[in-house]
C-alpha cells in the first residue's frame, strides 16, 4: 500500500517540491489548507493535480487533531510557518504562534490521535537559529543564538521536537535547513527580489533596484535538492537532526553581480542600497557543515550557487517576457 505524508505549508516553495518528490516515489500526498479560499491551493492543484487538501491551521489545535484523524498519515511534514524574518519583528506574537507554538500544536495531534508510536514528524527548523554564530561552518552542535523572533520561535520548535523525540519516543526529527531558493521562492526573499528585479530591468520595466545590507553572507542552495533531504531524515532507521547546506558561502553582493551578469548587465548602474531596509539585528554570516548528512544519508547538493542563479533569472525573464505577474497563480514555473 502507498505510504501518506500530510504536509503544512504544502502551498508554499518547500510544500510544492516536496509534494512533487512524495508523489514521484510513489506517496499519497496530503496538504494541510488554510482559509475559506485559499488561492495557493488552486495553484497547487493545477500544478500536482494528485494532492489531496485537508482543512486545518497551526494556530488551531482542533484542527489538527482532526486532520491526523482524517489522513492517518505514516510521515508528517511541518513546513507551515511565518517564514520571512522582517514580518517577524512586525508580527512578533503572531510568529511565536504559527512558526513556535504551531510545532507544538502538530506534535500533541500526532501523540494524541497515534499514541506516539507510528506517525513519523518532520520539523523545518532553520541556521537563522545560529543567528550570531560563534564557530563557522555551522555543524548540529553549534550553539544557537537567534537574532528575530523567527530565529526564536524557530529554536523553539527544534527543542521541543527533541524533547518530544526524548519524552515519548517518537520518531521525530528536524532538519536545520539553510537558505534554499528556487523559481517559485516569495518575491520578499532576497534571490527573488534580485532575480525578479534584473528581470524587470533587463526588460525596460524598471529602472533601479532597492536593497538592504549587501555584506550579509548566506550558504545559498536549491529547494529541490532539500526536500530529498528531508525524506531522507524521515526515512533512516533512527531520528536524528541533519544540518542541510552547500558548505559555501556567497555575500548579497556575489549573489547581485552573479544575477546581473547572467542578464548581461552591470550592477553598479542599478543597485541602490538603502538603509531603511537593514534588519534591527542582523544575521552577518551563515555557511553549513553538511558533512553529517552526507556521510550518514548520502545526500549531495546537486545545484550549484552560480547555476541556481541563473536558473532564477532565466525563469523570471520567461515569466515576464511571458506577460506573467508573480503574484498570480499563473506564474509558478
Ligand atoms: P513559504 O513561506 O514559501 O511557505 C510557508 C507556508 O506556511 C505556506 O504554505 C503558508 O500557507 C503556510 N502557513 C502560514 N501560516 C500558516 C498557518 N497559520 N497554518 C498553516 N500553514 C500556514 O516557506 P518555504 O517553503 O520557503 O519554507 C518551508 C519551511 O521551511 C518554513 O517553515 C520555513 O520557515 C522553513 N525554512 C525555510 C528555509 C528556506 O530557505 N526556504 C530555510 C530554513 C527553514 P498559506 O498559503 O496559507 O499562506
Ligand atoms: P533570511 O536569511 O531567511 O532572512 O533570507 P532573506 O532572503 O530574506 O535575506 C537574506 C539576507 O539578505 C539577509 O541578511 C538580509 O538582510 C539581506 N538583504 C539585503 N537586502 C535585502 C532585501 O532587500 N530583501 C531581503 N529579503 N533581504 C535582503
Amino acid at each position: 500500500m502507498a505510504k501518506r505524508a500530510l504536509i503544512t505549508g504544502i502551498t508554499g516553495q518547500d510544500g510544492s517540491y516536496l509534494a512533487e518528490y512524495l508523489l514521484s516515489e510513489g506517496y499519497e500526498v496530503w496538504g494541510l489548507v488554510r482559509g475559506q479560499a485559499n488561492p495557493r491551493v488552486s495553484r497547487l492543484r493545477r500544478r500536482l493535480g494528485d494532492v489531496q487538501v485537508v482543512r486545518g491551521d497551526l494556530l488551531d489545535q482542533g484542527s489538527l487533531i482532526s486532520a491526523v484523524e482524517r489522513v492517518r498519515p505514516d510521515e508528517v511534514y511541518n513546513l507551515g510557518a511565518i517564514s520571512f524574518v522582517p514580518m517577524s519583528w512586525e508580527q512578533a506574537e503572531l510568529t511565536a504562534e504559527v512558526t513556535g507554538m504551531g510545532v507544538l500544536r502538530m506534535l500533541e495531534a500526532i501523540r494524541v490521535i497515534s499514541g506516539a508510536s507510528s506517525i513519523r514528524f518532520y520539523q523545518a527548523s532553520s541556521s537563522e537559529m545560529f543567528g550570531q554564530v560563534r564557530e563557522t561552518p555551522q555543524t548540529e552542535r553549534t550553539p544557537f543564538h537567534p537574532r528575530s523572533p523567527y530565529g526564536v520561535a524557530k529554536a523553539y520548535g527544534h527543542f521541543l521536537t527533541q524533547n518530544y523525540r526524548e519524552s515519548y519516543g517518537m520518531f521525530a526529527v528536524s532538519g536545520i535547513l539553510f537558505n534554499h531558493e528556487s523559481p517559485r521562492r516569495g518575491a520578499e526573499f532576497v534571490t527573488r527580489k534580485v532575480s525578479l528585479g534584473v528581470a524587470r530591468i533587463k526588460l525596460g520595466l524598471a529602472g533601479e533596484l532597492r536593497l538592504g545590507n549587501l555584506e550579509a553572507r548566506r550558504d545559498w542552495g536549491y529547494a529541490g535538492d532539500y526536500v530529498r533531504a528531508m525524506h531522507m531524515m524521515l526515512t533512516a532507521d533512527r531520528p536524528e537532526d541533519y544540518v542541510i547546506g552547500t558548505g559555501r558561502t556567497h555575500s548579497v553582493r556575489e549573489l547581485i553581480e552573479a544575477a546581473f551578469t547572467a542578464a548581461g548587465l552591470t550592477w553598479q548602474d542599478y543597485v541602490i542600497a538603502d538603509q531603511s531596509l537593514h534588519r534591527p539585528a542582523e544575521v552577518d554570516l551563515l555557511c553549513a557543515d553538511p558533512k553529517k548528512a552526507r556521510t550518514q544519508l548520502g545526500w549531495e547538493p546537486t545545484v550549484s550557487f552560480e547555476e541556481l542563479v541563473a536558473m532564477m533569472v532565466e525563469a523570471d525573464l520567461r515569466l515576464l517576457s511571458d506577460g506573467g505577474d508573480p503574484d498570480q497563480d499563473s506564474s509558478w514555473p
